[in-house]
């Protein structure tokens, strides 16, 4: 029976099918409509949704198969969690070199968007650290995929957004660390000039770098924000305690409008705390800050919420990132999650991988109907004349011109996806009508 369905963003919502896969040796359903994987659902669009057709849903495929200590080596199916992961290995010493903002995403969500982290400029993304992985088509065939084998069918399914079939089981290399801190720092900067210099000159020292921005300043203090850098360490603290935080209903109205944002953002900017010298985070609010609050997504109201993420290359990054805030500080819509990060150079191992050299913009807009649409297709021009790309995992509205130019592979592409596969996502920016 079809079921209402929405993503993290809460919009759109869309009628689908769904069947819970339990065993990794099951053979796909015989479906009549198109179907698609769904992990835990933290993309924030549409491009985990699947109208009218039928969703894989992953998470009882929650086994690990194997865990080897010494190397560091997991193989675990494709819905265990991120967070399940770091349970296992972190006592023994090892994490996950590349998390996403949240721990609550699943092994085939991360390689199906080859998500990045804080850490992009040192460890690329997600697949970078992927040994290899099952693909189940919908014909039966199996294929191990890794760089070295079918390594055409594993370049398309990393960043292949759930279309090539789906992702059973993977190995995954983890990283050594000393325990579960990190050391660092935060500050404040003034403009966008400072943000950028700050960046250059943490980079080097600094495996993890990234900046919220105050999105509501304008004028001189345009770009203000708060920047954040550390690397794993040894340490002592004392282990925060996990959070029963919980938003339990969805208010009438978004809590998120052009007043409250003001009043956040500044003291947000201003609070006590903002700067820290030499300090020691635990991974949990350094790395996952907002998985303090369980479905804090609500917060939102009924109509939900955009997020909006672009990458534009360096050399026209500051141009560009400056005349996004420009236009966003003046359209009093505003935006409180807005989050600034310099990309590294090391290639994505995926066709379709979204996280490319450049700086990039992640930023929340409460749904306010066609003038948050209109402002959202303000950027995608700036976005477009950089030479940049949105991010399909964050995107439910772009257009199928600006994504056919900022993935200009999708053709080629088109080719491995598996013919009883298909998303609202691709029917939406290709035209596709399967
Ligand atoms: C608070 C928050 C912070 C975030 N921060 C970041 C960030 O810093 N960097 C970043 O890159 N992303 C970030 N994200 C986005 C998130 O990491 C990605 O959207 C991720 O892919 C979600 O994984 P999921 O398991 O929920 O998959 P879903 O959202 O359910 O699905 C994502 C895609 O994966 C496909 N898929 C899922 N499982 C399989 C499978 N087994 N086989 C084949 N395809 C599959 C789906 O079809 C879909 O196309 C954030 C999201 C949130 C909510």
């Amino acid at each position: 029976m079809a079921q209402d369905t929405t993503s993290w963003g809460r919009w759109p919502r869309q009628q689908q099918s769904v069947t819970r896969l339990s065993s990794r040796f099951d053979a796909l359903p015989d479906a009549a409509v198109p179907m698609l994987p769904h992990g835990n659902g933290r993309s924030y669009g549409d491009v985990c949704l699947n109208q009218n057709g039928l969703l894989l849903k992953t998470r009882g495929l929650d086994r690990f198969i194997r865990f080897d200590p010494r190397t560091g080596v997991v193989e675990c199916e494709s819905g265990v969690l991120l967070r399940e992961i770091i349970d296992l290995v972190l006592p023994q010493g090892w994490f996950p070199p590349v998390t996403p903002g949240t721990a609550f995403i699943t092994v085939g969500g991360a390689i199906a968007n080859d998500v990045h982290g804080k850490n992009h400029h040192r460890m690329a993304s997600f697949s970078r650290h992927v040994l290899c992985f099952e693909l189940h088509r919908s014909d039966g065939a199996r294929y191990i995929c890794s760089p070295s084998e079918n390594p055409a069918w594993f370049g398309a399914t990393v960043g292949g957004l759930g279309l090539t079939g789906l992702i059973t089981y993977a190995r995954l290399q983890m990283r050594r660390v000393g325990g579960p801190w990190f050391r660092g720092d935060s500050q404040r900067f003034g403009n966008l000039d400072e943000f950028f210099a700050l960046s250059k000159a943490s980079d080097h020292d600094f495996e993890y770098t990234v900046a919220w921005v105050d999105c509501v300043a304008a004028g001189k203090q345009l770009g203000r924000g708060i920047f954040m850098r550390g690397n794993h360490a040894h340490g002592e603290g004392r282990e925060p305690k996990q959070s029963k935080l919980h938003l339990p209903f969805t208010p009438p109205l978004s809590l998120v409008n052009g007043l409250s944002l003001k009043m956040l953002n500044q003291l947000y900017y201003w609070r006590g705390g903002a700067v820290q010298d030499d300090a020691l985070w635990h991974y949990g609010p350094f790395l996952y800050p907002l998985d303090s609050i369980l479905e804090w997504n609500r917060i939102y109201g009924p109509r939900g919420f955009f997020q909006y993420q672009c990458v534009v290359p360096e050399q026209d990054a500051e141009r560009s990132i400056h005349e996004m805030l420009m236009r966003i500080s003046k359209s009093g819509i505003g935006s409180f999650l807005a989050v600034l990060k310099n990309f590294g150079t090391m290639p994505s191992q995926g066709l379709m991988s979204f996280a490319r050299p450049g700086t990039t913009l992640a930023l929340d807009f409460p749904n306010g109907g066609a003038k948050t649409l209109a402002l959202l297709e303000t950027l995608d021009d700036i976005t477009r004349e950089a030479g940049g790309a949105v991010y399909p995992a964050k995107d439910a509205r772009m257009s199928a011109a600006s994504f056919q130019r900022y993935f200009p592979m999708w053709r080629a592409f088109s080719a491995y996806i598996d013919p009883k596969f298909s998303s609202s996502f691709w029917r939406r920016v290709t035209g596709s009508t399967i």
